[in-house]
């Protein structure tokens, strides 16, 4: 298993899922998903060229990246985030992915102003009816967006969403197309919204010819995860 062999295998099928709908490679962001992987595992893939990388734990990025000096890293908080780790996160990450409430938001703006930061966010948006789900329905996203202007730290720059797990490749493909929709309304009213976060290891391909401008790929390109996550 070779991390460098797995970059080059995805930006490969990235390369030909754009050639097939006729985008630009350079429309489409790859990150590269890190959670229990060993920073020696970020090292790795830093050493590649990969700059773009996603943890969904706080604590997690905290302890590995301790040791880690990678300058330009872009390090993402995809995972949902506690109101009481919003500081935290604000300080070590370089954007926050997972916002599915405004009292999240207003954290994090609060402590992106102590940091004399501004803080990219994107909102996590719900499309299924699963309980276990985090992110925000649907219907709560238009009056997040009336809010999030007042917000002056952080900056809403688009719409992520995790499809259900029994809904891979072909089957993800409505959950895709809808994040579209709902993000092309919402740059309607806030013009910074242009971004797509969506598409995993199993169903990348199906979410760049869905529009994805951002894929989060983890055992594809760092193997099977070892430990369960919590
Ligand atoms: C773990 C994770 C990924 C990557 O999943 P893979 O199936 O390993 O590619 C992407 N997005 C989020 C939010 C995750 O938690």
């Amino acid at each position: 298993m070779s991390i460098v062999k797995n970059l080059a295998r995805v930006r490969e099928q990235i390369s030909a899922a754009c050639a097939k709908t006729g985008r630009k490679e350079s429309e489409v962001a790859l990150m590269a998903v890190s959670k229990t992987h060993p920073a020696a595992a970020v090292e790795e893939a830093y050493a590649a060229g990969q700059r773009l990388f996603g943890e969904n734990r706080v604590q997690e990025w905290e302890a590995k990246s301790a040791g880690l000096s990678l300058p330009d890293l872009d390090m993402h908080l995809i995972g949902p985030l506690q109101s009481n780790k919003t500081n935290k996160a604000a300080a070590i990450f370089q954007a926050i992915e997972a916002v599915d409430s405004l009292k999240i938001a207003q954290r994090l703006d609060k402590a992106a102003a102590e940091l004399g930061k501004k803080l990219p966010i994107l909102i996590e948006v719900k499309l299924s009816h699963e309980e276990s789900k985090h992110g925000l329905a649907p219907e709560d996203l238009p009056a997040l967006l009336e809010a999030l202007p007042t917000l002056g730290s952080i900056v809403p720059v688009g719409l992520m969403t995790v499809p259900p797990l029994d809904a891979q490749q072909e089957a993800a493909r409505p959950y895709f197309r809808r994040l579209r929709e709902l993000r092309d309304q919402a740059q309607a009213k806030i013009a910074s919204i242009t971004q797509l976060s969506m598409g995993m290891s199993h169903d990348y391909t199906v979410a760049i010819e869905e529009g994805s401008t951002c894929v989060r790929v983890g055992t594809a390109i760092f193997g099977k995860r070892e430990y369960p996550q919590p």
